[in-house]
């Protein structure tokens, strides 16, 4: 199969995972004997330091070309106080508009030899297989009017949070095909006792449910969701939500793996005729500056992102186990990064990629 593949690095500890996750991609298509075609773009802060801008046109076209992009992370401390438009995350939201993916598929497990790492009690985490459906194309982040303006007392800062019946829909429909799949139960989470857009958005979801009667729905509100997440997480099988409440949660989420390091996520949009997804796939962390330019970031998140990308954008599903028992055998060996505290000397970012192609064979 011939695969053409977008790699954007992006900025910090992203162009250390996103380096270990493509010499993944390149071992699995040598074993498999796939056709891989890389192309790099700029995207974030490094985009802003080579072009002025977050998300450079050439950038936008490249993603258009490929058949699905890799994504490392972007942020550099020094746009901290830059105005929006000259932020590096703006880059990231610019991506996941211009290739429309509506539906970020962010799994939570656990790995039974990294229970030590989660701060939470092994048997509240141990068997925890979740994944956070969370909606990535509109509510606070894109919503308009947004903004700052006036002066002194008198200066306000403005977000809408909107959603249509549409957006809705569509991710419900994600949501309970996911959980067809799985254990065939979906959490939606709302805060539908105080926000008009969560009204809509349990309604539509009460809706969509009823068009798939095999699969049990429940709703919960998401301070309780934050709660339960913690408490119980063992009770989720598919947790549905809008874009804000899904990036906090799914944070959340990340501390019962062991370490934000080990997530990763797929953003899909379209099917195309072949049934494959036009997908953006990234890991759940940031561009780690405080660890930045020291090969210790975890590129485990980034290496479950290509296995997430054979998925979903290639159909390629043994290739994709290929992946993914390769990550938890390097996971039982030992061989890990000083985030998920090992007994002996962590091991490099560098050192976690050999060991994972090494396992792929
Ligand atoms: P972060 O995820 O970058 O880091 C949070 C903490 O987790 C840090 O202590 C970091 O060292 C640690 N960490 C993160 N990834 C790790 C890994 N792979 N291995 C080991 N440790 C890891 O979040 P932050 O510090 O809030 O944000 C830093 C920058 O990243 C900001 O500019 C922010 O806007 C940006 N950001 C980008 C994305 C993205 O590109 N998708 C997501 C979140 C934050």
């Amino acid at each position: 199969m011939k695969m053409s593949v977008l790699v954007l690095p992006g900025d910090g500890i992203g162009t250390e995972v996103t380096r270990e996750a493509v010499r993944v991609l390149e071992r699995v298509a040598t074993k498999f004997g796939h056709d891989l075609v890389l192309t790099e773009g700029l995207l974030g802060g490094i985009a802003i330091h080579k072009t002025g801008k977050p998300m450079p046109e050439e950038t936008e076209e490249l993603a258009h070309e490929a058949d699905a992009t890799l994504l490392g992370a972007v942020g550099l401390p020094e746009f901290d106080d830059a105005p929006p438009q000259l932020r590096p995350e703006k880059g990231l939201l610019g991506i996941r508009k211009t290739l429309g993916v509506y539906a970020n598929l962010r799994p939570v497990r656990s790995f039974k030899s990294l229970l030590d790492s989660s701060p939470l009690k092994n048997e509240r985490v141990d068997g925890v297989d979740m994944i956070i459906v969370r909606e990535l194309n509109g509510g606070l982040y894109y919503g308009l009017p947004r903004g700052v303006e006036g002066e002194g007392l008198e200066e306000r800062g403005t977000n809408t949070m909107t959603y249509t019946r549409a957006e809705i829909q569509r991710i419900t429909r994600m949501a309970f095909g996911l959980a067809r799949n799985r254990r065939k139960r979906v959490t939606s989470v709302d805060k539908s006792n105080v926000l008009e857009t969560s009204q809509l958005w349990r309604k539509v979801v009460n809706e969509v449910a009823a068009e798939y009667p095999d699969v049990q729905l429940d709703h919960l509100l998401v301070d309780n969701a934050a709660m339960q997440l913690i408490l119980n997480p063992k009770q989720f099988d598919v947790m549905l939500t809008e874009n804000m409440f899904g990036d906090i949660l799914s944070d959340e989420g990340s501390v019962l793996s062991g370490s934000i390091g080990m997530l990763p996520s797929a953003s899909i949009g379209a099917q195309r005729p072949n049934g494959a997804f036009v997908g953006l796939y990234e890991p759940v962390h940031g561009s780690a500056p405080d660890i930045a330019g020291q090969n210790k970031a975890n590129p485990l998140g980034a290496i479950g992102s290509v296995a997430a990308m054979l998925e979903y954008s290639f159909q390629l599903i043994d290739e994709a186990t290929a992946v993914n028992r390769a990550i938890d055998a390097v996971l039982d060996s030992g061989h890990v990064t000083a985030d998920l505290r090992p007994k002996g000397a962590p091991a490099s970012t560098s050192d976690v990629g050999t060991a994972i192609c090494d396992a792929i064979g």
